[in-house]
Protein backbone atom coordinates (compact mmCIF):
# COMPACT_ATOMS: atom_id res chain seq x y z
CA UNK A 1 0.00 0.00 0.00
CA UNK A 2 2.42 2.86 0.73
CA UNK A 3 3.56 4.67 -2.00
CA UNK A 4 0.89 4.14 -3.70
CA UNK A 5 -2.32 6.98 -4.48
CA UNK A 6 -5.18 6.84 -2.47
CA UNK A 7 -8.51 8.29 -4.04
CA UNK A 8 -10.02 9.87 -1.00
CA UNK A 9 -13.83 10.78 -0.28
CA UNK A 10 -14.67 12.74 2.71
CA UNK A 11 -18.33 11.97 2.39
CA UNK A 12 -19.78 14.93 3.72
CA UNK A 13 -22.47 16.91 2.79
CA UNK A 14 -20.61 19.97 1.84
CA UNK A 15 -17.82 18.13 0.30
CA UNK A 16 -19.41 15.36 -1.22
CA UNK A 17 -18.29 15.86 -5.12
CA UNK A 18 -14.70 16.00 -3.61
CA UNK A 19 -12.13 13.54 -4.25
CA UNK A 20 -8.85 13.92 -2.43
CA UNK A 21 -5.70 12.10 -3.71
CA UNK A 22 -3.28 11.83 -1.56
CA UNK A 23 0.10 9.51 -1.55
CA UNK A 24 0.15 6.58 0.91
CA UNK A 25 2.58 7.00 3.79
CA UNK A 26 1.12 4.95 6.42
CA UNK A 27 -0.93 1.79 6.45
CA UNK A 28 -4.55 1.20 5.63
CA UNK A 29 -4.97 0.30 9.17
CA UNK A 30 -3.30 3.62 10.29
CA UNK A 31 -5.84 5.51 8.50
CA UNK A 32 -8.89 4.36 9.27
CA UNK A 33 -7.80 4.64 13.07
CA UNK A 34 -6.38 8.25 11.97
CA UNK A 35 -9.38 9.42 9.92
CA UNK A 36 -12.01 8.35 11.21
CA UNK A 37 -14.32 10.37 8.81
CA UNK A 38 -13.07 9.71 5.89
CA UNK A 39 -13.62 6.81 3.20
CA UNK A 40 -11.12 5.33 1.58
CA UNK A 41 -10.92 3.40 -1.60
CA UNK A 42 -8.50 2.53 -4.28
CA UNK A 43 -9.59 3.71 -7.76
CA UNK A 44 -7.61 2.29 -10.84
CA UNK A 45 -5.74 5.13 -12.81
CA UNK A 46 -7.44 6.53 -16.11
CA UNK A 47 -6.32 5.94 -19.69
CA UNK A 48 -2.60 7.47 -19.62
CA UNK A 49 -3.15 8.52 -23.37
CA UNK A 50 -5.42 11.29 -21.81
CA UNK A 51 -2.57 12.92 -19.99
CA UNK A 52 -1.06 13.54 -23.02
CA UNK A 53 -3.30 16.31 -24.29
CA UNK A 54 -5.99 18.99 -22.12
CA UNK A 55 -10.09 19.66 -23.25
CA UNK A 56 -9.77 21.45 -26.42
CA UNK A 57 -8.41 25.71 -26.04
CA UNK A 58 -10.90 26.47 -28.86
CA UNK A 59 -13.71 25.26 -27.72
CA UNK A 60 -12.73 26.40 -23.76
CA UNK A 61 -12.56 30.02 -25.05
CA UNK A 62 -16.58 29.58 -26.81
CA UNK A 63 -17.14 29.12 -22.97
CA UNK A 64 -15.38 31.99 -21.71
CA UNK A 65 -16.96 33.97 -24.36
CA UNK A 66 -20.49 33.12 -23.19
CA UNK A 67 -19.61 33.67 -19.48
CA UNK A 68 -18.26 37.57 -20.38
CA UNK A 69 -21.08 37.89 -23.53
CA UNK A 70 -18.17 38.50 -25.40
CA UNK A 71 -18.03 38.66 -29.15
CA UNK A 72 -17.66 35.22 -29.98
CA UNK A 73 -14.34 34.98 -32.64
CA UNK A 74 -12.49 32.38 -31.26
CA UNK A 75 -14.61 28.82 -32.37
CA UNK A 76 -15.41 28.57 -36.11
CA UNK A 77 -18.96 28.72 -36.64
CA UNK A 78 -21.32 31.01 -38.33
CA UNK A 79 -23.43 33.38 -36.85
CA UNK A 80 -25.96 33.30 -39.98
CA UNK A 81 -28.74 30.99 -41.08
CA UNK A 82 -27.78 28.31 -43.33
CA UNK A 83 -29.50 28.09 -47.07
CA UNK A 84 -33.25 28.56 -47.25
CA UNK A 85 -34.11 25.82 -48.93
CA UNK A 86 -32.33 23.27 -46.58
CA UNK A 87 -34.21 24.36 -43.69
CA UNK A 88 -37.39 23.94 -46.10
CA UNK A 89 -36.34 20.29 -46.46
CA UNK A 90 -35.30 20.05 -42.47
CA UNK A 91 -38.98 20.92 -41.62
CA UNK A 92 -40.32 18.27 -44.34
CA UNK A 93 -38.17 15.42 -42.74
CA UNK A 94 -39.25 16.50 -39.00
CA UNK A 95 -42.57 15.13 -40.04
CA UNK A 96 -41.94 12.85 -42.99
CA UNK A 97 -38.85 11.27 -41.62
CA UNK A 98 -36.79 8.95 -41.60
CA UNK A 99 -36.15 8.87 -37.90
CA UNK A 100 -34.59 5.84 -37.92
CA UNK A 101 -30.98 4.44 -38.19
CA UNK A 102 -29.72 5.17 -41.93
CA UNK A 103 -27.59 2.75 -42.99
CA UNK A 104 -24.22 2.57 -41.25
CA UNK A 105 -21.55 4.13 -44.01
CA UNK A 106 -24.45 6.71 -45.14
CA UNK A 107 -28.16 6.69 -46.59
CA UNK A 108 -27.86 5.60 -50.07
CA UNK A 109 -29.40 9.29 -51.46
CA UNK A 110 -27.06 11.20 -49.24
CA UNK A 111 -23.99 9.68 -50.97
CA UNK A 112 -25.25 9.20 -54.37
CA UNK A 113 -25.47 13.26 -54.14
CA UNK A 114 -22.39 13.38 -52.56
CA UNK A 115 -20.48 11.59 -55.03
CA UNK A 116 -22.06 13.30 -57.81
CA UNK A 117 -21.13 16.63 -55.97
CA UNK A 118 -17.26 15.67 -55.15
CA UNK A 119 -17.04 14.06 -58.80
CA UNK A 120 -17.72 17.29 -60.30
CA UNK A 121 -15.44 18.98 -58.08
CA UNK A 122 -12.31 16.68 -57.23
CA UNK A 123 -12.09 16.26 -61.40
CA UNK A 124 -12.05 12.44 -59.94
CA UNK A 125 -15.18 9.32 -60.73
CA UNK A 126 -16.66 8.66 -56.75
CA UNK A 127 -18.70 5.73 -56.83
CA UNK A 128 -21.73 6.58 -53.90
CA UNK A 129 -21.31 2.43 -52.88
CA UNK A 130 -17.20 2.13 -53.14
CA UNK A 131 -16.01 5.26 -51.99
CA UNK A 132 -17.91 7.08 -49.40
CA UNK A 133 -18.23 6.47 -45.98
CA UNK A 134 -20.55 9.73 -43.99
CA UNK A 135 -19.63 10.55 -40.49
CA UNK A 136 -20.56 12.80 -37.43
CA UNK A 137 -18.77 15.78 -38.61
CA UNK A 138 -15.12 15.83 -39.95
CA UNK A 139 -14.08 15.52 -36.36
CA UNK A 140 -14.80 11.52 -36.53
CA UNK A 141 -14.46 10.93 -40.75
CA UNK A 142 -10.42 12.02 -39.09
CA UNK A 143 -10.42 9.98 -36.30
CA UNK A 144 -11.60 6.75 -38.41
CA UNK A 145 -8.84 8.70 -41.27
CA UNK A 146 -6.18 8.55 -38.25
CA UNK A 147 -7.33 4.78 -36.90
CA UNK A 148 -7.77 3.16 -40.47
CA UNK A 149 -4.38 3.95 -41.50
CA UNK A 150 -2.39 3.90 -38.47
CA UNK A 151 -1.28 0.77 -36.17
CA UNK A 152 0.41 1.74 -32.17
CA UNK A 153 3.73 3.34 -32.56
CA UNK A 154 3.05 4.66 -36.36
CA UNK A 155 4.71 7.75 -36.85
CA UNK A 156 2.32 10.17 -38.50
CA UNK A 157 3.77 13.62 -40.31
CA UNK A 158 1.39 17.08 -38.97
CA UNK A 159 2.19 20.59 -40.31
CA UNK A 160 2.98 22.90 -37.40
CA UNK A 161 0.45 25.00 -36.41
CA UNK A 162 -2.17 22.76 -36.77
CA UNK A 163 -5.71 22.80 -35.71
CA UNK A 164 -5.90 21.26 -32.11
CA UNK A 165 -7.84 17.79 -33.40
CA UNK A 166 -4.85 16.11 -35.15
CA UNK A 167 -2.72 16.06 -31.86
CA UNK A 168 -5.18 14.13 -30.01
CA UNK A 169 -6.56 12.14 -33.12
CA UNK A 170 -2.48 10.96 -33.10
CA UNK A 171 -2.83 10.41 -29.99
CA UNK A 172 -5.88 8.49 -28.95
CA UNK A 173 -4.86 6.65 -32.11
CA UNK A 174 -1.47 5.18 -30.19
CA UNK A 175 0.26 7.43 -33.27
CA UNK A 176 3.51 8.92 -33.13
CA UNK A 177 3.17 13.03 -34.58
CA UNK A 178 6.30 14.23 -36.36
CA UNK A 179 6.12 18.06 -36.69
CA UNK A 180 7.16 19.97 -40.03
CA UNK A 181 7.06 23.71 -39.51
CA UNK A 182 4.71 25.64 -41.60
CA UNK A 183 6.57 29.07 -41.03
CA UNK A 184 5.02 32.56 -40.05
CA UNK A 185 4.46 34.84 -41.73
CA UNK A 186 4.02 33.02 -44.77
CA UNK A 187 2.94 29.76 -43.47
CA UNK A 188 5.49 28.01 -45.95
CA UNK A 189 7.43 24.89 -45.42
CA UNK A 190 10.76 23.45 -46.22
CA UNK A 191 11.08 20.97 -48.96
CA UNK A 192 13.97 19.59 -47.08
CA UNK A 193 12.73 19.36 -43.37
CA UNK A 194 9.81 17.44 -44.92
CA UNK A 195 11.38 14.90 -46.67
CA UNK A 196 13.60 14.28 -43.19
CA UNK A 197 10.12 13.83 -41.77
CA UNK A 198 9.45 11.55 -44.53
CA UNK A 199 12.67 10.01 -44.05
CA UNK A 200 11.24 8.57 -40.87
CA UNK A 201 8.91 6.25 -42.62
CA UNK A 202 5.77 7.65 -41.18
CA UNK A 203 2.48 6.02 -41.75
CA UNK A 204 0.83 9.24 -42.65
CA UNK A 205 0.82 13.06 -43.22
CA UNK A 206 -1.88 14.98 -42.59
CA UNK A 207 -3.43 17.37 -44.71
CA UNK A 208 -5.67 20.65 -43.73
CA UNK A 209 -6.36 22.34 -47.15
CA UNK A 210 -6.92 25.19 -47.27
CA UNK A 211 -5.27 25.38 -43.67
CA UNK A 212 -6.89 25.58 -39.61
CA UNK A 213 -5.41 28.15 -38.59
CA UNK A 214 -3.02 29.74 -40.68
CA UNK A 215 -5.54 30.63 -43.67
CA UNK A 216 -2.65 28.68 -46.32
CA UNK A 217 -3.83 27.46 -49.45
CA UNK A 218 -1.26 24.88 -50.44
CA UNK A 219 -0.35 25.55 -54.29
CA UNK A 220 -0.28 22.75 -56.38
CA UNK A 221 3.64 22.45 -56.35
CA UNK A 222 3.54 22.10 -52.86
CA UNK A 223 0.52 19.40 -53.00
CA UNK A 224 2.65 17.97 -56.05
CA UNK A 225 6.01 17.79 -53.84
CA UNK A 226 3.97 16.09 -51.10
CA UNK A 227 2.91 14.12 -53.53
CA UNK A 228 5.83 12.89 -54.78
CA UNK A 229 7.32 11.60 -51.12
CA UNK A 230 4.43 9.91 -49.82
CA UNK A 231 4.33 8.03 -53.04
CA UNK A 232 8.30 7.30 -52.74
CA UNK A 233 8.20 6.73 -49.32
CA UNK A 234 4.56 4.83 -49.47
CA UNK A 235 2.67 7.12 -46.73
CA UNK A 236 -1.19 7.87 -46.97
CA UNK A 237 -2.12 11.10 -46.93
CA UNK A 238 -5.41 11.75 -44.84
CA UNK A 239 -6.94 15.28 -45.81
CA UNK A 240 -9.05 17.55 -44.10
CA UNK A 241 -10.37 19.89 -46.46
CA UNK A 242 -13.52 21.71 -44.74
CA UNK A 243 -12.72 24.74 -46.08
CA UNK A 244 -12.37 23.38 -49.92
CA UNK A 245 -15.02 26.44 -50.83
CA UNK A 246 -13.80 28.96 -48.91
CA UNK A 247 -11.01 30.21 -51.01
CA UNK A 248 -10.03 33.81 -51.62
CA UNK A 249 -8.98 34.57 -55.38
CA UNK A 250 -6.61 34.43 -56.65
CA UNK A 251 -6.20 31.55 -54.62
CA UNK A 252 -7.62 28.02 -55.62
CA UNK A 253 -8.36 24.71 -53.86
CA UNK A 254 -6.86 21.62 -55.25
CA UNK A 255 -7.44 18.32 -53.97
CA UNK A 256 -4.44 16.16 -53.43
CA UNK A 257 -6.56 13.01 -54.02
CA UNK A 258 -6.67 14.72 -57.80
CA UNK A 259 -3.33 14.17 -58.58
CA UNK A 260 -2.36 11.25 -60.55
CA UNK A 261 -1.53 7.79 -58.30
CA UNK A 262 -2.60 10.15 -55.18
CA UNK A 263 -6.19 8.42 -55.58
CA UNK A 264 -5.31 4.99 -53.72
CA UNK A 265 -3.27 6.05 -50.87
CA UNK A 266 -5.33 9.56 -49.97
CA UNK A 267 -8.05 9.63 -47.16
CA UNK A 268 -10.09 12.51 -47.87
CA UNK A 269 -11.92 13.84 -45.45
CA UNK A 270 -14.57 17.01 -45.43
CA UNK A 271 -18.21 17.59 -43.98
CA UNK A 272 -20.83 20.53 -44.60
CA UNK A 273 -20.71 21.90 -41.73
CA UNK A 274 -18.74 24.98 -43.36
CA UNK A 275 -19.96 25.06 -46.56
CA UNK A 276 -23.67 25.28 -45.95
CA UNK A 277 -23.08 26.91 -42.39
CA UNK A 278 -24.59 23.83 -40.49
CA UNK A 279 -21.77 23.07 -38.09
CA UNK A 280 -24.23 21.69 -35.23
CA UNK A 281 -25.65 19.14 -38.05
CA UNK A 282 -22.53 16.72 -37.65
CA UNK A 283 -22.19 15.80 -41.45
CA UNK A 284 -19.29 14.71 -42.22
CA UNK A 285 -17.66 12.48 -44.74
CA UNK A 286 -14.38 10.33 -45.91
CA UNK A 287 -14.00 9.48 -49.28
CA UNK A 288 -11.15 7.23 -50.36
CA UNK A 289 -10.66 3.76 -52.65
CA UNK A 290 -12.94 0.67 -51.43
CA UNK A 291 -9.89 -1.25 -50.08
CA UNK A 292 -9.62 1.37 -47.62
CA UNK A 293 -13.59 2.27 -47.27
CA UNK A 294 -13.98 -1.43 -46.31
CA UNK A 295 -12.05 -0.45 -43.08
CA UNK A 296 -12.85 2.94 -42.70
CA UNK A 297 -16.40 1.08 -42.26
CA UNK A 298 -15.36 -0.91 -39.67
CA UNK A 299 -14.16 1.79 -37.53
CA UNK A 300 -16.83 4.00 -37.93
CA UNK A 301 -19.76 1.39 -36.77
CA UNK A 302 -17.96 0.52 -33.94
CA UNK A 303 -17.43 4.28 -32.88
CA UNK A 304 -20.89 5.98 -33.95
CA UNK A 305 -22.81 3.43 -35.72
CA UNK A 306 -24.18 6.06 -38.51
CA UNK A 307 -24.74 9.82 -39.07
CA UNK A 308 -28.44 11.27 -37.96
CA UNK A 309 -30.40 9.90 -40.46
CA UNK A 310 -32.72 13.00 -40.79
CA UNK A 311 -30.48 15.36 -41.11
CA UNK A 312 -28.47 13.77 -44.10
CA UNK A 313 -31.85 13.20 -46.03
CA UNK A 314 -32.59 17.21 -45.91
CA UNK A 315 -28.84 17.69 -46.92
CA UNK A 316 -29.52 16.23 -50.03
CA UNK A 317 -30.70 19.18 -50.84
CA UNK A 318 -28.13 21.39 -49.94
CA UNK A 319 -25.39 18.97 -52.08
CA UNK A 320 -27.68 19.28 -54.87
CA UNK A 321 -27.24 23.42 -54.87
CA UNK A 322 -25.48 24.45 -58.20
CA UNK A 323 -22.21 25.79 -58.65
CA UNK A 324 -23.56 29.63 -57.98
CA UNK A 325 -24.33 28.58 -54.64
CA UNK A 326 -20.71 28.12 -54.46
CA UNK A 327 -19.29 31.53 -55.76
CA UNK A 328 -21.84 33.33 -53.65
CA UNK A 329 -20.35 31.67 -50.91
CA UNK A 330 -16.69 32.46 -52.01
CA UNK A 331 -17.93 35.98 -52.17
CA UNK A 332 -19.68 36.44 -49.20
CA UNK A 333 -16.65 35.35 -47.51
CA UNK A 334 -14.54 38.16 -48.76
CA UNK A 335 -16.29 40.20 -48.16
CA UNK A 336 -16.61 39.19 -44.72
CA UNK A 337 -12.37 38.96 -44.34
CA UNK A 338 -12.07 42.38 -45.92
CA UNK A 339 -14.04 43.88 -43.44
CA UNK A 340 -12.46 42.24 -40.73
CA UNK A 341 -8.95 43.04 -42.08
CA UNK A 342 -9.90 46.50 -42.44
CA UNK A 343 -10.36 47.23 -38.96
CA UNK A 344 -7.09 45.25 -37.70
CA UNK A 345 -5.65 47.60 -40.21
CA UNK A 346 -7.22 50.79 -38.67
CA UNK A 347 -6.59 49.00 -34.65
CA UNK A 348 -2.77 48.59 -35.97
CA UNK A 349 -2.72 44.71 -35.59
CA UNK A 350 -0.09 43.18 -38.33
CA UNK A 351 -1.22 40.15 -39.37
CA UNK A 352 -0.60 37.10 -41.99
CA UNK A 353 -3.77 37.61 -44.97
CA UNK A 354 -5.65 34.27 -45.43
CA UNK A 355 -5.49 32.63 -48.56
CA UNK A 356 -8.82 30.24 -47.67
CA UNK A 357 -10.57 29.17 -44.89
CA UNK A 358 -11.72 31.90 -42.43
CA UNK A 359 -9.34 32.48 -39.77
CA UNK A 360 -6.72 35.06 -39.27
CA UNK A 361 -3.06 35.12 -37.35
CA UNK A 362 -2.44 38.11 -36.03
CA UNK A 363 0.60 38.84 -34.15
CA UNK A 364 0.52 40.26 -30.88
CA UNK A 365 4.56 41.02 -29.80
CA UNK A 366 3.91 44.90 -30.28
CA UNK A 367 0.81 44.63 -27.27
CA UNK A 368 3.32 44.05 -24.58
CA UNK A 369 1.82 40.64 -23.49
CA UNK A 370 4.24 37.84 -23.03
CA UNK A 371 1.73 35.00 -23.47
CA UNK A 372 -1.11 34.51 -25.81
CA UNK A 373 -3.65 32.86 -23.48
CA UNK A 374 -3.34 35.73 -20.70
CA UNK A 375 -4.02 38.20 -23.67
CA UNK A 376 -6.64 36.20 -25.10
CA UNK A 377 -8.68 36.24 -21.39
CA UNK A 378 -7.66 40.00 -20.72
CA UNK A 379 -9.15 40.56 -24.59
CA UNK A 380 -12.57 38.37 -23.66
CA UNK A 381 -12.80 40.34 -20.50
CA UNK A 382 -11.98 43.54 -21.18
CA UNK A 383 -12.55 44.42 -24.60
CA UNK A 384 -15.38 41.77 -24.84
CA UNK A 385 -13.56 40.07 -27.86
CA UNK A 386 -12.91 36.32 -27.75
CA UNK A 387 -10.48 35.12 -29.94
CA UNK A 388 -7.55 31.33 -29.23
CA UNK A 389 -4.26 31.56 -28.37
CA UNK A 390 -2.34 30.22 -30.62
CA UNK A 391 -0.10 28.23 -28.31
CA UNK A 392 -3.07 25.74 -28.80
CA UNK A 393 -2.25 25.13 -32.76
CA UNK A 394 1.50 24.95 -32.65
CA UNK A 395 4.33 22.42 -31.53
CA UNK A 396 6.72 24.80 -30.46
CA UNK A 397 6.35 27.49 -27.89
CA UNK A 398 4.80 30.19 -29.88
CA UNK A 399 2.91 32.73 -27.65
CA UNK A 400 3.04 35.73 -29.97
CA UNK A 401 0.06 35.07 -32.44
CA UNK A 402 -3.25 34.74 -31.66
CA UNK A 403 -6.35 33.72 -34.26
CA UNK A 404 -9.76 35.33 -34.62
CA UNK A 405 -12.36 34.25 -37.28
CA UNK A 406 -14.53 35.91 -39.50
CA UNK A 407 -17.51 33.41 -40.21
CA UNK A 408 -20.13 36.29 -38.88
CA UNK A 409 -22.51 38.37 -40.21
CA UNK A 410 -21.49 41.98 -40.99
CA UNK A 411 -23.15 43.38 -37.29
CA UNK A 412 -20.95 40.78 -35.43
CA UNK A 413 -17.90 41.44 -37.47
CA UNK A 414 -18.53 45.23 -37.30
CA UNK A 415 -19.60 45.48 -33.13
CA UNK A 416 -16.27 42.87 -32.99
CA UNK A 417 -14.10 45.69 -35.00
CA UNK A 418 -15.33 48.58 -33.00
CA UNK A 419 -14.63 47.17 -29.35
CA UNK A 420 -11.12 46.07 -30.82
CA UNK A 421 -10.42 49.53 -31.68
CA UNK A 422 -10.35 50.61 -28.41
CA UNK A 423 -6.51 48.68 -28.27
N1 LIG B 1 -12.97 24.18 -36.80
C1 LIG B 1 -13.43 25.12 -35.82
C2 LIG B 1 -12.28 25.89 -35.23
O1 LIG B 1 -11.14 25.61 -35.49
C3 LIG B 1 -14.17 24.50 -34.71
C4 LIG B 1 -14.49 23.09 -34.89
C5 LIG B 1 -14.94 22.45 -33.64
O2 LIG B 1 -14.89 23.06 -32.56
N2 LIG B 1 -15.34 21.24 -33.80
O3 LIG B 1 -12.54 26.77 -34.49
Amino acid sequence: MPGKILHVCTGLPWFKNLVFKIPVIFSMKQCFTNIKTLDIYCMPSTSKRLRCFTESVIRGMTRLSNKYNAVNLSQGFPDFDPPRELLDELARCVYNGPHQYAVTWGAPRFRMALAEKQSRFMGIPIDPDENIVVTCGSTEAMMVAMMTACDPGDKVIIFSPFYENYGADTILSGAVPIYVELRPPGFSFDPAELRKAFEQRPKALVLCNPSNPSGKVFTPEELKLIADLAMEFDTYVLTDEVYEHIVYSPWKHSYIASIPGMFERTISCSSLSKTYSITGWRLGYIIAPRNIIDEARKVHDFLTVGAPAPLQEAAVTALKLPDSYYLKLQSEYTAKRNLFLSYLDRAGLSYTKPQGAYYVMVDITDMGWKCDKEYCEWLVKEIGVAAVPSSSFFSTPVTNLIRFHFAKKEETLIAAGERLLKL
